[in-house]
């Protein structure tokens, strides 16, 4: 039997997360079939007078850096970036639609759709929002602080729901980094001018699954239909994945030793 919008609305209930910001992350996959697709679950949350925030990362924005942007520590290997040259040199702009679809999945792009969306003002991590509060949650967001809109979130008593997916795509924790002093990385996109300019952006989240034995008492779990809700209190979540990652900076790195962005990263990041 396919997952019905009321069946949403149902986990949105039980997981007191019925008029919440709430932060996605999702496999629309892992949901099993879906009667109406992933707008479905989109309008379970707003009928729950939820208000949802998607990462709508994009980043095909990204330029090569000029010789005067390139510190060090950057978890950045100028001599080899072959990953640069992906780019398109256009200008994002905030009322876009495009997306990095096979990074975010389908909830995500359907949520660039949805009338009245706020989408924020960074070219490579933008996030969108929906609902009562979408426009105070996503427009603190600049190039130079990509993580304001969950700063936003904790703020406002927020949740960080993943849906079928691993710790390693709570972003999220890239804040929790941050407030233990690190600084995000530093990457290019043009700026309105079409000139190169600094974008932050988060490291290597794959050692994030190391922190799921010190998180993990703080969600409740539920399923809804066969996608296995992890539902998180972003301000709890982030201040104890910070005091983790402070007292053991370690915690942080996947399972490569010579990951340049989790060396950099643990390093304290860019100088
Ligand atoms: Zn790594």
């Amino acid at each position: 039997m396919a997952l019905k919008k009321k069946d949403v609305m149902e986990t949105i209930k039980k997981t007191g997360l019925a008029k919440k910001c709430v932060c996605l992350h999702s496999s629309f996959k892992s949901f099993g079939a879906v009667d109406g697709g992933p707008e479905t679950v989109i309008e379970a949350f707003l009928e729950s007078g939820c208000t949802l925030i998607t990462p709508t990362f994009t980043f095909g924005y990204i330029v090569f850096p000029p010789e005067n942007l390139r510190p060090k520590r950057n978890g950045a290997d100028y001599a080899h970036m072959p990953w640069l040259t992906t780019g398109k040199n256009s200008i994002y702009n905030v009322s876009s639609g495009e997306i990095d679809l096979h990074e975010m999945g389908v909830i995500p792009q359907a949520m660039l759709e949805v009338e009245g969306r706020v989408r924020g003002n960074h070219p490579l991590c933008s996030f969108t929002a929906v609902g009562p509060y979408a426009n105070e949650i996503i427009k603190v967001q600049e190039p130079m602080d990509v993580m304001a809109p969950l700063r936003e979130l904790a703020l406002f008593e927020g949740f960080i729901v993943l849906a079928g997916v691993g710790v390693n795509r709570m972003t999220a924790l890239h804040l929790a980094e941050q407030m233990t002093g690190r600084k995000l990385f530093l990457r290019w996109a043009n700026n309105k001018d079409k000139v190169p300019a600094y974008a932050e952006a988060g490291g290597c989240p794959e050692g994030f699954v190391n922190l799921d034995a010190y998180i993990n008492h703080l969600d409740k779990k539920e399923k809804c239909g066969e996608s296995l809700w992890r539902v998180f209190p972003a301000n709890k979540t982030l201040k104890q994945a910070a005091r983790v990652i402070q007292l053991k900076p370690e915690i942080t790195h996947c399972k490569d030793a010579n990951c340049l962005r989790c060396n950099d990263a643990m390093a304290g990041g860019p100088l």
